[in-house]
C-alpha cells in the first residue's frame, strides 16, 4: 500500500474546556511517626490491591464477570473479621489505617482493567494489571478530598494530623483529591486541583510549527537542525547507577552463596540481608530517585518550550514494543523517557493550545528523503547520515525532524507538499509528492494525561474537559 493511501498521523487537538485538573506534587516533611504511618498505609493499599486482583483473576478463571464494586462490598464484609486481616492478637489491623487507603485500590483496579481492555480493543500493546511486590512497586495511597486540607505550608491528613510541606500549593481552586507516595526516602503529596480556566491556560509566545525527533546521540533534534543534548548530570548519574547496581548484585550473589544457593533464582526465598546490603540498596534507591528527578526536570523544560513557542508539534510514535526488542536502543529510550515526554507534551498542549501531531508508528520518518520524498529502505539503525539518490546529504535526525515538521504543517491544513515514499526499493527513483491536505489526517480523541489507575504515578498533572 502506498503511503498516500493511509493516514500518516494522528492529531491531538487542544479542545475547549471549562475547567481543568492539575496536580501539584509537594514534598512532605513528616515526623518519624508520620513516616511510619505512611509506610503502613501504602502497605495496606498494596495488600488490598493484591487481594482484589487475586479475587478478580479467580472469578474470571471460573467464567464469571468480576466487578470491582462487588469485590469491594465483599471485602468490606470480611476485612475486620477474616483471619488474613487480623494481627497476632486477633485485632483487625485495618482499623489503624484510614479507610481511603483500603477503599481506593478497587477503583484503581477497575480503571486498570478497563484501560487494558480498551488498549486491547484498539490493538495497542497492553499488559493486564499485575500484583504489586513490596519494594518493587511504588509505595502510595489515596486520600479523598474531604479528608484533608492544606493550610499554607501545612497539610492536615487523616490519622497523622499536621504534616509540614516543602512549599505551598501552586494553584488556587477546588481540591479534588490527593495521594501520598514515596520516592527513595522522601514522601510526596500530590494534590489534584480543579483549576479555573484563566489560571490554567497559558499564553503562547510563538506560533511556529516544529518537528522533533527523539534520539540516542541527541536527546531531541528539531527540524531547524537544533539539537538538545541529554543533561550532563543524567549521564554521570547513569554511569554511577551501573556501578552501584553491579555492586548490589554482587552483594546479592554473596548472600546467596552464604545461604547455600549456588545456581538459579531465589524466587520464593527471603535471603537474610546484611547491613551493608541494606545500606547499598538505600543508596541505589536514592540515586534512582535523583535520576528520575533530573530526567523529569529536563523533559519539563523541553516540553514547555515546545508547547509555548509553537502552534503545532510533530513527533514520532515510537513503537515501544518493537523498539524494546533491540536492547541497546531500549536503554536509550528508557533513558530519555519517551512516555513521560509524550505525557507531558499532551497535557501542556492543552494548556498552551498547541496541536500535537503524532506520526503513525509505521511512518518511516528517518528513511524518507525530506528533499525529494524517496524512501531509503537500506538505512541501518546505526547510520547517522546518508546521501539520497537525488544528491541530498542528510543528517539522520534532522531529516526525520523535517519530515515530522511537514506532517505537523499538513495537519494544520496549510497547503504544502508532503514527501511520499515511492514503491520502488531503490532510493531516488519514481519519487512522488502529493498535496498534503486531503483527508489523510485523522482527528483523534484527546488522550487524557493519565492519572495512573494503579496509583503508581502521582506527578501526572492531567486535564479533564467538561463539555
Ligand atoms: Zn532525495
Amino acid at each position: 500500500m502506498n503511503l498516500a493511501e493511509r493516514a500518516v498521523s494522528k492529531t491531538y487537538l487542544p479542545h475547549t474546556w471549562r475547567d481543568m485538573l492539575l496536580a501539584h506534587r509537594i514534598r512532605l516533611e513528616p515526623t518519624p511517626a508520620q513516616r511510619d504511618y505512611f509506610a503502613r498505609a501504602a502497605g495496606t493499599a498494596r495488600r488490598v490491591w493484591n487481594w482484589a486482583l487475586a479475587e478478580w483473576n479467580r472469578l474470571a478463571a471460573s467464567g464469571q464477570r468480576p466487578d470491582a464494586m462487588r469485590l469491594k462490598k465483599h471485602f468490606n464484609a470480611i476485612k475486620y473479621a477474616h483471619p488474613d486481616w487480623l494481627d497476632d492478637q486477633g485485632n483487625p489491623w485495618l482499623r489503624t489505617v484510614h479507610r481511603d487507603a483500603h477503599a481506593q485500590p478497587f477503583a484503581h483496579l477497575a480503571r486498570a482493567w478497563s484501560r487494558y481492555f480498551e488498549a486491547r480493543r484498539t490493538g495497542e500493546h497492553a499488559r493486564p494489571p499485575r500484583f504489586k511486590k513490596k519494594s518493587r512497586c511504588r509505595d502510595s495511597f489515596y486520600v479523598a478530598n474531604d479528608q484533608f486540607r492544606i493550610e499554607g505550608k501545612i497539610a492536615v491528613l487523616p490519622r497523622v494530623g499536621r504534616v509540614s510541606l516543602s512549599e505551598t500549593l501552586r494553584w488556587p481552586g477546588k481540591i479534588m483529591g490527593g495521594s501520598v507516595s514515596r520516592e527513595a526516602d522522601d514522601w510526596f503529596l500530590a494534590v489534584q486541583v480543579d483549576v479555573p480556566d484563566d489560571v490554567g491556560r497559558c499564553r503562547r509566545s510563538g506560533s511556529g510549527v516544529v518537528g522533533v525527533d527523539l534520539g540516542i546521540t541527541a536527546a531531541a533534534t528539531f527540524d531547524s537542525g537544533y539539537k538538545v543534548a541529554a543533561p550532563r548530570p543524567l549521564k554521570a548519574a547513569l554511569r554511577r547507577l551501573r556501578i552501584r547496581s553491579r555492586r548490589q548484585s554482587r552483594k546479592h550473589e554473596a548472600a546467596k552463596a552464604l545461604a547455600g544457593i549456588d545456581v538459579g533464582g531465589t524466587k520464593g526465598w527471603t535471603l537474610p540481608k546484611s547491613k551493608n546490603q541494606t545500606k547499598g540498596a538505600k543508596a541505589l534507591a536514592r540515586l534512582q530517585a535523583r535520576i528520575a528527578r533530573v530526567r523529569r526536570d529536563f523533559l519539563h523544560k523541553l516540553t514547555t518550550r515546545l508547547c509555548r513557542e509553537n502552534q503545532a508539534v510533530g513527533i514520532e510514535d515510537l513503537h515501544v514494543k518493537g523498539m524494546l526488542a533491540n536492547h541497546r536502543l531500549a536503554r536509550s529510550i528508557a533513558d530519555i523517557g519517551f512516555h513521560e515526554f509524550r505525557r507531558q507534551l499532551l497535557y501542556k498542549a492543552q494548556r498552551y493550545g498547541t496541536r500535537i501531531v503524532v506520526a503513525e508508528r509505521w511512518y518511516p520518518s528517518s528513511r524518507l528523503c525530506s528533499g525529494c520524498g524517496a524512501k531509503n529502505s537500506k538505512l541501518a539503525l546505526g547510520e547517522r547520515s546518508w546521501t539520497c539518490g537525488c544528491g541530498a546529504r542528510h543528517d539522520r535526525d534532522v531529516n526525520a525532524a523535517i519530515n515530522l515538521q511537514r506532517l505537523a504543517t499538513a495537519a494544520l491544513g496549510v497547503e504544502t507538499a508532503l514527501p511520499v515514499a515511492s514503491q520502488a526499493l531503490t532510493p531516488g527513483t519514481a519519487a512522488g509528492t502529493v498535496p498534503a491536505a486531503g483527508g489523510k489526517v485523522t482527528p483523534a480523541r484527546h488522550e487524557h494525561g493519565q492519572q495512573d489507575g494503579s496509583g503508581q504515578e502521582e506527578n501526572a498533572a492531567h486535564l479533564r474537559a467538561r463539555f
